[in-house]
């Protein structure tokens, strides 16, 4: 017969990670990050931890909101049966519903205790496609000089795609930070993000101010306000290559973007959708012809892990935003992928995402 494992045990504790420096975006800044642990034990031993990032700047959703969510769910969780995860992670997104990122932390957990009781990594588990990831790095918001040292030290780290945080700021000030960046790093590629930050004529307007340097702009991720379809499919028009992220939350949004046909791509995160939701959005976007792009908000080790397992498991991703464990003064995590910045490899994973401590 088979075994059936039950979830027994489920904890979660806060913790702090100090940023080496402020991480700054259009709608804020952190310099802390507030994330939150959760632990998953099943009948039979296997223990699991996830990691729940929750930004404020970005979708207004605190750590307080996601302990809130899981001591008042505790109770519907312990039980659930492990190996019909996607039964699991059916209840837990009703029984989570006020806190994506708990959702994420939790089936994070869960998948990785399971996995680890499989014997088998977190990366085979998606299914095992890409071994090999090659991240982005984020130059946050600040002025011309800072960016320029920012690029300068990514360039000779080995990055050549920069993801330049522009808006919140006019726009003579972004297109000095783009060029100075640009002059320093000669054959990277730029990925824009303005955070919802901008209207779609002052996006087209940054982009055509560019010049010559446009060329070099491979995506502008997020340029307008979130429930405006229309005006990302403004900018796209305009022969921007556009990305969906703070628009693209939920499987209902990314429909109505494929309906639209108002981006290229979408930036996938587990802590926007949870883990399963995330697998779900990269599946529908690609069979709708939508190009894929994984990232997070600002997290440790632990969740970029476990990033990169689903999308190197699932492969084709064409953009891989993967960088925030170098924002950490001290990530408290240890394993997971094996870092070669800007490489993350995934093969010497053996057991779920492989990542412990904190
Ligand atoms: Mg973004």
């Amino acid at each position: 017969m088979t075994r059936v494992p039950r979830i027994l045990h489920l904890a979660f504790r806060p913790f702090d990670v100090e940023l080496r420096e402020p991480f700054g975006i259009a709608t804020g800044t952190q310099t802390v990050a507030k994330n939150l642990l959760v632990e998953v034990g099943l009948e039979g031993g296997a223990l699991g931890i996830g990691e729940a990032a929750p930004f404020p700047a970005v979708n207004g959703e605190t750590r307080e909101d996601a302990e809130r969510a899981l001591a008042s769910g505790r109770d519907r969780l312990l039980g659930l049966e492990a190996l019909t995860w996607r039964a699991a992670a059916r209840r837990a997104h009703d029984v989570l519903a006020s806190s994506p990122s708990a959702l994420c932390a939790f089936e994070t957990a869960l998948l990785d205790a399971l996995t680890r009781s499989l014997g088998i990594s977190l990366f085979a588990f998606f299914g095992g496609a890409k071994a090999e990831l090659i991240s982005d790095i984020t130059l946050t918001t600040g002025d011309a000089e800072q960016s320029a040292a920012q690029a300068a030290s990514a360039y000779q780290r080995g990055f050549r795609v920069l993801k330049v945080k522009v808006g919140g700021a006019p726009l003579q000030r972004d297109l000095e930070r783009l060029q100075r960046a640009a002059a320093v790093a000669p054959d990277a590629a730029l990925v824009l993000d303005a955070n919802a930050s901008l209207r779609a004529e002052e996006a087209i307007r940054l982009v055509r101010a560019l010049g010559a340097l446009r060329e070099r702009v491979v995506l502008f991720e997020q340029p307008t306000p979130p429930s405006d379809v229309h005006a990302l499919r403004a900018v796209r028009e305009a022969g921007i290559k556009v990305a969906a992220d703070e628009s693209a939350r939920t499987l209902a949004d990314l429909e109505e973007l494929i309906d639209e046909q108002a981006c290229d791509v979408i930036n996938v995160k587990i802590m926007k959708t949870g883990l399963v939701g995330a697998l779900d959005m990269a599946l529908g976007a690609r069979a709708a012809g939508i190009e894929l792009m994984i990232g997070g908000m600002v997290e440790t080790r632990l969740a970029m892990t476990t990033s990169a397992c689903l999308a190197g498991g699932l492969g084709g991703f064409s953009f891989v935003d993967l960088d925030t464990p170098l924002f950490l003064a001290k990530d408290p995590f240890v394993g997971g992928f094996e870092d070669a910045w800007p490489r993350l490899k995934l093969g010497s994973i053996t057991h779920g995402h492989g990542v412990h401590g904190g």
